[in-house]
């Protein structure tokens, strides 16, 4: 570790950061418990030549209402994670826990977003699109899941299109679709896979101002996955720096202080030339076999 990292993790977010965590063993926690629990998890993809080790033990909690944010370099097991949160990916070692319980699989209480154009099935309709989880999960009757998905369709300001087919939006609007649906699920947390990185610069811009009007209004819980480190700072309140490939927790960064308007300025600059010198300055460390 370096006099950066330790300086950093020993500044007031983390010292905080590590109380909330040590109190969530005991009975008597100090604050509410962390909705989601990442502790420990190591995630391998095992191929018949050999075993990739895609993270190794990373640890973090994910408060109700919280801009979570896992940024890290291509390849260093963020999608992964979000995978495992999901459900789809089984640990190796360590543990996923959403209130409390442990995450066993897919579930409806944890929606993803991806980042792909092309999550939604193309033969429905927009508004069918929103419609078919909620009617899939049985959560809602055919009257209701209509009602529901128009409201989050009006939400993302896509009443309009309710009746036409993905074909026809451009990229924004697929991606403010695909939100809509998950968010008409009401999900304990959202989960964004770099969502707006296929996206261009401005469109990129205006859906992270979406995204963050609609959680004023919503204070839904997310998990996003980014490589950019902007990005991170502008959507996140908080951020855990991943090392390369297999992703290892370097640090975590408190960041609810920047949004867009912030971004250019000097703090925002700091911050994260600040994040580049954690993420990369010690990449030997990357390499280090488990012990
Ligand atoms: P990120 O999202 O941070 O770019 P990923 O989670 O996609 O990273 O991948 C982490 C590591 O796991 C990478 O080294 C990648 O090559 C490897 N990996 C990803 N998917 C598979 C797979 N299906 N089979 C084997 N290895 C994989
Ligand atoms: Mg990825």
């Amino acid at each position: 570790m370096t006099a950066a990292t330790a300086a950093l993790r020993t500044a007031p977010p983390f010292a905080s950061v590590a109380a909330s965590a040590a109190a969530a063993v005991p009975v008597a926690a100090a604050g509410p418990a962390p909705l989601l629990q990442v502790e420990g998890v190591s995630l391998e993809y095992r191929t018949p030549e050999r075993v990739v080790r895609a993270t190794h033990r990373v640890s973090f909690d994910v408060h109700a209402a919280e801009r979570f944010v896992l940024l890290g370099p291509s390849g260093c097991g963020k999608s992964t994670l979000l995978k495992a949160v999901a459900g789809f990916i089984p640990p190796v070692e360590g543990e996923v826990r959403l209130d409390g319980r442990a995450v066993r699989g897919p579930g409806p209480d944890r929606i993803v977003v991806f980042q792909e154009f092309d999550q939604l099935p193309p033969w429905k309709t927009v508004k069918q699109n929103v419609m078919f989880p909620l009617l899939a999960s049985r959560s809602l009757g055919r009257k209701e899941a209509e009602a529901r998905a128009l409201h989050w369709l009006d939400r993302v300001g896509l009443a309009k299109f309710a009746g036409v087919h993905p074909h026809q939006l451009s990229g924004g609007m697929k991606q403010r679709v695909a939100i809509a649906r998950a968010l008409a699920m009401q999900p304990r947390v959202l989960l964004m896979d770099e969502p707006f990185a296929a996206l261009d610069a401005l469109t990129r811009r205006r859906m992270q101002e979406e995204l963050l009007a609609l959680w004023e209004e919503v204070r839904f819980t997310l998990l996003f996955v980014t490589h950019s480190i902007e990005e991170a700072l502008v959507v996140g309140s908080r951020i855990a720096l991943l090392s390369p490939h297999p992703g290892r927790m370097r640090a975590e960064i408190n960041s609810h202080a920047f949004g867009l308007a912030s971004q250019g300025g000097t703090d925002f600059q700091a911050a994260a030339q600040r994040i580049h010198r954690l993420l990369f300055e010690h990449e030997p460390q990357a390499t280090e076999t488990a012990a």
